[in-house]
């Protein structure tokens, strides 16, 4: 069966390095396979996601030869416009008895930050009788979460390996529906990924610890899970995250820096498919992509690319 890989960009700002190194590889391992790749837009938070920023994630894609064969600029791809597929899983989660309602406020907060591996402080909702919980949703519109089961859940990461987690101690009941009504990453991409026919999901491996819950969650939809691959994380010298601040680094500052081939040729050098940063094409990185020398650990750059001055 071909390999179908996705791009799952979120278009709250413009990309940067740290994105592409993710999608580079995600790419790579899918074309070097021979297999396709859909791009999703993950556009679930109203507040946070602007078109526009998909549109520019899109054109820089194209300007470093990433392409894609499915979804993009389809709206039927666009998680703003599935809302349908999520409500129908919700169903199902709830005609199990997975789903309650939560009358706390921290919720909003929890579900904002699905990269953040935080475990649900016990919430007192969910011993709430049908009656209390009804009485109560009269005073506020409540979220609702899914309730997990006393289970380890384990796979193996083919870049990370094994990996298990205690969804009950570990993760506790998570959000899968906000208050506003918006839904939540963890519900919305397992949907998608099964939907959309993934079998390879290549990410960063600040989401491994989602992993096992998403799992759990294909489980008990009866939906088939993907194979996944958690790729290593840059970072900048002093040991921080690279993310949408360092707008040294977003592909406006890189693309007046480099040629695509000599952004490729950095990140290559980074991801070990290459010695040096020589400048190289997409199309010749995938022909002799390999995953073996990928490195598993977060990968510091270099200071001069940090430096806007180089
Ligand atoms: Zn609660």
């Amino acid at each position: 069966m071909a390999v179908k890989g996705r791009f799952a960009p979120s278009p709250s700002g413009r990309m940067h390095l740290g994105n592409l190194f993710s999608f580079l590889l995600a790419w790579l391992s899918v074309r070097h396979e021979g297999g396709s790749l859909v791009l999703r837009v993950e556009d679930l938070d109203p507040v946070r996601c602007q078109p526009a920023h998909a549109w520019q994630l899109m054109e820089d894609l194209e300007w470093l030869g990433l392409t894609w064969d499915e979804g993009g600029e389809s709206p039927a791809s666009w998680q703003s416009n599935r809302g349908h597929l999520y409500a129908a899983a919700f169903e199902a989660l709830t005609a199990q008895g997975l789903t309650y309602p939560c009358f706390c406020s921290r919720i909003q907060r929890l579900n904002e930050a699905p990269h953040l591996h935080q475990v649900s402080p016990s919430c007192p909702c969910a011993a709430l009788t049908a009656e209390e919980a009804a009485q109560r949703a009269l005073e506020r519109q409540p979220s609702f979460r899914v309730r997990v089961p006393h289970e380890t859940i384990s796979f193996t990461d083919a870049l990370q390996g094994p990996y298990a987690q205690d969804l009950a101690t570990q993760c506790g009941d998570f959000p899968i529906k906000r208050s506003d009504g918006a839904w939540a990453y963890q519900l919305a991409v397992v949907v998608d990924d099964a939907d959309m026919g993934v079998t390879q999901v290549v990410r960063g491996r600040d989401l491994l610890s989602s992993t096992p819950r998403q799992l759990w969650l294909f489980q008990v939809l009866g939906l088939k899970a993907p194979e996944y691959i958690h790729v290593p994380l840059l970072l900048a010298p002093d040991g921080r995250r690279l993310a949408k601040r360092d707008a040294d680094l977003d592909m406006g500052a890189l693309r007046r820096r480099y040629t695509p081939q000599e952004l490729l040729g950095l990140l290559a050098h980074m991801a070990g498919q290459q010695d040096s940063d020589c400048p190289v094409t997409a199309e010749a990185l995938a022909q002799r992509f390999d995953w073996a020398k990928v490195p598993r650990e977060d990968i510091t750059v270099d200071a001069a690319l940090l430096d806007p001055t180089y």
